[in-house]
């Protein structure tokens, strides 16, 4: 049976069989993987059967244990108390926070359910934590945001792709056939194994990218390789661009990011060469307190060059999660409502409002983006009621143990989730659901490809579906039960309507057309005559504001948030690795992946490590403002002595979260991540 890998981005095909009882899995030809899967795909269906798979709701009593319960006790009890919340404190005492690996199904019931039936504002979710940033500077820059604005399959014909803060060779593997005809230019502060294969790589300290970009911009003009009728025809906003990269003269650029001058030449050179070219972002431009506009300098410098909205080159971001794409356009995000449209657009309002029917007015505004949410759990006027679907944010959240003491603090907190993640082990009812392979839906692959996820099995007795917990939950709360459909086809057809004429169009879109494989890419409107064919490429003819040109950025360097200081003299970044995905709490429950990669390390320069008395494989203790990591020392001659790297897939006291500090960016809300100050001492167990 053809359904698509539960985890990354990029969505490999899969071909699932049945063997002996167990389930297998091979790679299909789909054009993003044909024939190629990683280690998380290949182990995938080991996650159905894990030895701690929730199988009954769990309910905590008055002693504070849990104790399994049936679904009828486990619903009751959770409308009773969110009624009791929400009577006590009012509707945004309630809060919602969904997930990035969702299908647009639930992402999109989800929404609904948390507007309607439990009428508050506070919805947001984790993919705040992952591309937010990107999104919010290529909607500024193009008028829509798609991961991709091109299939991945085009990334082939490529003489020259520039990598920045992007690791697939770790991340989606299968990618890099896409990418292994074309000379890197990879931009990363640690020699990554995406790094291994450029053909230059540029190493800049961490958080000083953009100082990168803009130096980079600076060579592109001033060696002349600015595309002026590309600029004059197709962009606005280019002067006051370039007022600000003038001061960014290559000597410069590299005092402040270690990038040697001839390096930056090398690499606009090469990138100016081509005849067809790409810059492509990842999480290590985003996940910064000025990630958007970092972010915006990378796409200034692809302007700049006329590469996007260019057949065979172009600018695009690499989305992270299973549905990082779909996640953020059907409503789940705390400003915007199904159709990626804004929910503070009147017209917007209406459209959606008309759909669900009810009154625009009854739609709540825009609430708190996802860190500020969790930060204000249980506080005075914060939600004292959570209610968590496809999360483990007490991993994956920044300063973390913060985040944890936030959760503690709440009356209630319910996770939906099918193993029992950290998050789930501290909810007061966990309600178990099913898993990629046991249920229909679609997916929104990193290049805007809607896809259809099968179900092979069914799933386990005493597990329901996600759109079963929303169905049971708002009828239980006093909704209509045909306003909450359990059949995903049904809310599908739903969003269709509620997505037509809005950024993410997926009106034209049916389960019948992706049944009879048609390779259907948003914006895909409703016609009356012959079906729309979707739209593989964006922008070859115009950009998506109204004047059909897309913007330039003004923008310019800052620092981090958080300086390096005597007592904190190293920066610490954190990142993934190739056998874990995301909080973990699905990779962790795999056998060969825990033998691959089962614990935090921490990756140190041999001379930082001398510096700071480390051996290769004692644990040491990483310690910022927050609190500490306890890590296995990895030495690694290839990164910069000034950086340490910690992978953030691991639980207690190896979370490299319990590090990272929650300074925001101010468009996006994206924390920051990648760069905090640390010290790193030898540790022994008390
Ligand atoms: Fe799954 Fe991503 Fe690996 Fe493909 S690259 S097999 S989608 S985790």
């Amino acid at each position: 049976m053809a359904t698509h890998c539960p985890y990354c981005a990029l969505q490999c095909g899969t071909l699932l069989g049945r063997e002996h009882g167990a389930v297998t899995v091979r790679p299909s030809a789909f054009p993003v993987n044909s024939g190629r899967l990683c280690q998380k795909g290949w182990t995938a269906p080991s996650v159905l059967s894990a030895p701690d798979r929730l199988r009954a709701p769990r309910v905590r009593d008055g002693d504070g244990r849990p104790r399994p319960a049936g679904w009828d006790e486990a619903l009751d009890l959770v409308a009773e108390r969110l009624r009791a919340v929400r009577a006590e404190h009012g509707a945004d005492a309630v809060a919602v926070f969904g997930g990035g690996g969702l299908t647009n199904e639930k992402a999109y019931l989800l929404g609904k359910f948390a507007r309607l039936a439990l009428g508050t504002s506070q919805i947001d979710y984790n993919g705040r934590f992952c591309m937010s940033s990107a999104a919010a500077a290529a909607n500024a820059a193009f008028g829509v945001d798609r991961g991709l604005p091109f299939p991945v399959t085009d990334l082939g014909a490529a003489e020259v792709i520039l990598l920045a803060g992007a690791n697939p060779a770790e991340t989606m593997p299968p990618l890099m056939r896409h990418l292994d005809h074309a000379d890197l230019v990879v931009v990363d502060p640690r020699r990554t194994r995406t790094a291994e294969r450029a053909a230059l790589h540029l190493q800049p300290a961490p958080g000083t990218d953009l100082a990168l970009a803009l130096g980079l911009l600076h060579i592109a003009v001033a060696e002349g390789h600015l595309d002026k009728e590309y600029v004059a025809e197709r962009t606005t906003g280019f002067d006051a661009v370039w007022s600000r990269a003038a001061a960014w003269w290559p000597e410069r650029a590299e005092r402040v990011t270690g990038v040697p001058a001839a390096e930056q030449y090398e690499a606009v050179r090469a990138l100016a060469r081509a005849r067809r070219a790409y810059v492509l972002t990842g999480r290590g431009v985003e996940q910064h307190s000025k990630g958007t506009d970092t972010a915006a300098a990378f796409v200034n410098l692809a302007l700049a060059l006329g590469l996007p909205g260019r057949r065979g080159s172009g600018y695009g971001t690499l989305t992270g999660q299973g549905n990082g794409q779909g996640g953020r356009e059907h409503g789940q995000k705390t400003d915007q409502l199904p159709g990626y449209r804004s929910i503070t657009d009147p017209e917007a309002r209406a459209r959606v409002a008309k759909v669900w029917g009810v009154d625009p007015g009854s739609l709540p505004g825009p609430g708190r983006s996802a860190y500020e949410l969790l930060d204000a759990l249980g506080t005075e006027g914060g939600p004292r009621a959570l209610l968590v679907f496809g999360s483990n944010p007490v991993v994956s959240a920044p300063r973390a143990a913060h985040v944890t003491e936030r959760l503690a603090a709440l009356d209630l907190l319910v996770v939906a989730d099918f193993v029992p993640s950290e998050t789930a082990a501290m909810a007061d009812v966990v309600l178990p659901v099913a898993q990629w392979a046991e249920e229909e839906g679609t997916m929104t692959s990193l290049e805007g490809r809607v896809l259809r996820r099968r179900a092979l099995l069914p799933p386990p007795a005493g597990v329901r579906t996600d759109l079963e917990v929303l169905h049971g939950l708002a009828v239980r709360l006093g909704e209509p039960g045909h306003r909450y459909p359990t059949d995903p086809r049904a809310v599908f057809d739903e969003l269709r309507a509620a997505s037509a004429g809005g950024r993410a169009d997926y009106s034209g879109i049916t389960y019948d057309r992706l049944e009879a494989g048609e390779a259907l890419h948003w914006p895909c409107p409703r016609t009356s005559g012959a079906p729309h064919p979707g739209t593989p490429r964006l922008f070859l003819d115009r950009f998506a504001h109204p004047d059909g040109r897309a913007r330039f950025a003004a923008v310019d360097h800052r620092e981090p948030a958080e300086p390096v200081t005597a007592d904190r003299p190293l920066y610490a970044t954190t990142g993934r690795v190739l056998a874990q995905y995301q909080s973990g709490a699905q990779t962790r429950r795999v056998p060969e992946l825990n033998e691959a990669a089962g614990e935090v390390f921490v990756q140190v320069h041999p001379d930082t490590a001398e510096r700071f008395g480390l051996e290769e494989g004692q644990l040491a203790l990483v310690s910022s403002a927050r609190g500490g990591t306890v890590a296995r020392v990895r030495l690694d001659g290839t990164l910069r002595t000034d950086t340490v790297f910690l992978p953030f897939h691991f639980p207690g006291r190896g979370r490299a979260n319990l590090l990272t500090r929650p300074a925001l960016d101010p468009v996006s809300r994206m924390p920051e991540f990648k760069v905090c100050a640390v010290r790193v001492e030898p540790w022994a167990e008390p």
